[in-house]
């Protein structure tokens, strides 16, 4: 599996688009503004066929483009607890706007989620087993995919390397991102590659070890 990365829209967020080239088939790790643009016409040249969008969570900046992929034979991956986000993101708009004055009703498109995802469930992506853990504090539905066969998770704004995804945004909590943290990505294997929302890719074992804002529980 190739994983490739596009920073897109004007907070830097990360999509991954995770390849098999050999079956010719891809999965894409959220949609930032512009990955309509961008990521949908790179799928089509290379004739690969999209088996599932995740959403690792409903923020503006990780689901606007989302619509784009949204197609009869790509499963659409997110958690209920950010239902509101996916329905109805013009909801969120103004929030938005404060930073960003020139976004318009256009720029807040629904997404249909055809597989609401929990805590422990698992998902046959690219021919391997995926694991989702829900990892709230950035926001209610955040959650993280994890697949063991090739070391690998995407963690969405949970974690970054060496930082914390903000907790002070509507739904956030500090204490539930800790906790998050702690139990649902540091219990997860040392060597295992973090793909995040935002910034370099980093390893569980480094965090464990370095991140200043969330330190392991002693023992762990
Ligand atoms: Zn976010
Ligand atoms: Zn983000």
């Amino acid at each position: 599996m190739e994983i490739e990365n596009f920073t897109l829209g004007p907070f830097e967020t990360n999509a991954w688009l995770l390849t098999d080239t050999t079956a010719g088939r891809c999965v894409l790790v959220d949609a930032p503004p512009g990955a309509g643009k961008t990521i949908l016409p790179e799928i089509r040249a290379r004739g690969l066929a999209l088996e599932a969008l995740l959403l690792t969570h409903g923020h503006w900046d990780h689901m606007a483009d989302a619509h784009h992929f949204a197609t009869p034979g790509t499963m659409v991956c997110a958690h209920r607890d950010d239902a509101g986000c996916f329905s109805n993101p013009e909801h969120y708009a103004p929030w938005y706007r404060l930073a960003l004055p020139h976004l318009t009703e256009a720029d807040f498109q629904p997404v249909p989620i055809s597989n609401w995802v929990e805590d422990g469930g698992t998902l046959p992506l690219l021919g391997k087993t995926w694991e989702v853990r829900h990892v709230p504090g950035h926001c209610p539905g955040n959650i993280l995919f994890f697949c063991a066969q090739e070391h690998a998770a995407f963690p969405g704004d949970a974690i970054f390397a060496g930082s914390v995804g903000r907790s002070d945004l509507p739904g956030g909590s500090w204490p539930v991102l800790l906790k998050s943290i702690r139990e649902r990505i540091y219990t997860l294997p040392d060597a295992t590659a973090l793909y995040p929302g935002h910034g370099s890719p980093t390893r569980v074992g480094d965090e464990k070890r370095l991140n200043p804002y969330a330190r392991p529980l002693p023992g762990n």
